[in-house]
């Protein structure tokens, strides 16, 4: 039978990071599970991406990286109000897996009260490779695309992120 591991993240957006994390979760187990998470979230500073855009980044990534895409399942996951049903609700919408890898603490703490085997990956420049810089710095006018991989960089531009996140910065002129 083969081993799975899931890796639950926003990946807004996905960076070098999470490709490096993604490569050492395939070292140990014979199939990757990315759990898009926060899946109903879009179009917020926080947020900015919708599931559909982070899976076609990750996708790409994954292929950029020379990833064998047969051993990876890529699913979304919805929040839901209640901590405590999190880890059913991951269940119900996942294919089978033994090992949850995160170093997010509550998501483990969730995990490991429900049984489950967790390991924390390995921080890659935990302090560049990190969401917030990087929405920081795609808002600001800074330099980002050496964050995260060029398929990335490529879908970003498909989909005019930049533009999308300078306008969610905005203010609405009626409240300045
Ligand atoms: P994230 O995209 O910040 O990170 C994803 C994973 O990659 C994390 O485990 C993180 O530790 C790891 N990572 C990130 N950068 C790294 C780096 N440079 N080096 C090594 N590892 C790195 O996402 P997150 O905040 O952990 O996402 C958790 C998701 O779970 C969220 O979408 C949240 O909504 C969801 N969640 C939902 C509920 C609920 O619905 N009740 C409860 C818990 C969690």
């Amino acid at each position: 039978m083969a081993s799975r591991g899931v890796l639950i993240g926003r990946f807004q957006p996905p960076h070098k990071g999470h490709v490096e994390v993604f490569k050492q979760i395939l070292r140990e187990v014979d199939e990757l599970i990315v759990g898009i998470g926060g899946a109903q979230e879009s179009h917020t500073l926080e947020n900015p991406f919708t599931a559909g855009e982070r899976m076609l980044m990750i996708t790409r990534a994954l292929a950029e990286a020379g990833v064998n895409l047969s051993r990876v399942h890529i699913i979304p996951i919805p929040d839901v109000n209640n901590n405590a049903i999190w880890v059913s609700h991951v269940i119900s919408l996942s294919p089978p897996f033994s090992v949850v890898y995160s170093g997010n603490p509550l998501v483990k703490r969730l995990f490991k009260e429900a049984g489950f085997k967790t390991k924390t990956p390995p921080p890659f420049k935990r302090k560049e490779y990190w969401g917030t810089n990087i929405r920081d710095r795609m808002i600001n006018g800074r330099r980002w695309e050496n964050l995260v991989p060029k398929s990335v960089v490529e879908v970003m531009r498909e989909i005019n992120a930049v533009e999308r996140m300078k306008d969610l910065s905005k203010t609405d002129y009626l409240l300045r």
